[in-house]
């Protein structure tokens, strides 16, 4: 089923979701069911696998020169989604994204996924390598998500890259992407931001997950900034709980989102207590969730990290 079917089945009831990781190269299926086996019990209708890209590592060799050594992380995207749909009879929806792939590499990957019967896909992107600084597309391959989206719908109209097909099999497709409350990190303006998330919509995309965020002040303004620009559709927000002090400046890092000032206040007096700074962290989340649900979002989507304990507690706190 789709996650904007089940989003309309709900009929205003807030539904819980996830997000997990591929394990690194050389670890188990089992380490993800381990993750998620103690959240199916809050029933989550789809759950998200993220995809990683293969990226560059310098490794220094016997010579004192340094080698620049391809490294992928975490592959399995499609094999794990695959998985979680068997054992959990629950939607998967990977992440599929522009970095690394040929408009014909996308096309088999969606393919593949049509003929596993996985019909959502959150349409990114992908972030810069880290050697290159800026995104650089793939030869060949899509440079924005919009490109990405505008495939994925092609395929959905059983248009192919080889125009030679002109009865290909339809797919059908539900597709996400992401939204910035806090603005994308390369964006001038919030403006020109919701203008591209705009033209995504249009080309046929379905809902919007959220980027993390600390604060519901900003989720709010972004879905008031949505609606103003004509953007209709579900906004999923993506929720995760800060467990440990170096977090507090690790995350606006990576993720380029303010921490509010109440939440850093509360983490700084505990000190070096590990066990009251991950409480701190879970309480905040807990009551993030209470006043989003409050507020009738579809859905939470929280980011595992594959950590259940955390976000168990975090959903009891509700
Ligand atoms: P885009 O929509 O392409 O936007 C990128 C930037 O370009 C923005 O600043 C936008 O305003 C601008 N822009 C868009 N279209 C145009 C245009 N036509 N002309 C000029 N400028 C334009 N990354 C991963 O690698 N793997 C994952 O699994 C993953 N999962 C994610 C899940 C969520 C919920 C979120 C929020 C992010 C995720 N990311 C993931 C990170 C994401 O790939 C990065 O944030 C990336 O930098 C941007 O992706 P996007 O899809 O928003 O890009």
């Amino acid at each position: 089923m789709k996650v904007t079917d089940y989003i309309k089945a709900a009929e205003g009831r807030t539904l819980i979701s996830f997000e997990v990781l591929p394990p690194l190269k050389g670890g188990r299926m089992e380490d993800i069911f381990t993750s998620l086996d103690p959240l199916m019990e809050f029933k989550p209708p789809f759950i998200d696998v993220t995809y990683h890209r293969q990226d560059f590592i310098y490794e220094k060799r016997e010579s004192g020169f340094f080698e620049k050594v391809s490294v992928r992380k975490r592959p399995g995207t499609i094999g794990i989604c695959a998985s979680i749909m068997h054992r959990y009879g629950v939607d998967a929806v990977p992440h599929l994204i522009c970095g690394g792939f040929t408009k014909d590499d996308t096309e088999n990957a969606l393919i593949d996924l049509n003929f596993l019967g996985i019909n959502n896909v959150l349409a990114l992107r992908g972030d810069p390598r880290k050697f290159d600084g800026k995104f650089v597309p793939e030869p060949g391959g899509n440079h924005y998500a919009l490109d990405l989206v505008k495939q994925v719908q092609n395929m959905n109209e059983g248009k192919y890259l080889d125009s030679t097909i002109d009865d290909g099999a339809t797919s059908d497709f539900c597709i996400g992407i992401a939204g910035y409350p806090e603005k994308h990190f390369e964006s001038p303006n919030m403006e020109l931001d919701l203008e591209f998330t705009k033209k995504k919509i249009e080309a046929g995309a379905d809902y919007i997950v959220t980027q993390m965020f600390f604060d519901n002040q900003k989720y709010f303004d972004y879905v008031k900034a949505c609606r103003a620009a004509g953007i209709t559709v579900p906004i999923i927000p993506g929720l995760k709980p800060l467990t440990k002090r170096y977090q507090l400046n690790s995350i606006p890092r990576m993720f380029y989102i303010n921490m509010p000032d109440g939440l850093v206040k509360e983490v700084l007096k505990c000190g070096d207590d590990k066990k009251a700074i991950k409480q701190v962290g879970i309480e905040w989340c807990s009551a993030q969730s209470k006043e989003l649900k409050e507020f009738g979002v579809p859905c939470l989507h929280y980011y595992t990290m594959g950590d259940a304990k955390t976000i168990t507690k975090v959903i009891e706190g509700i």
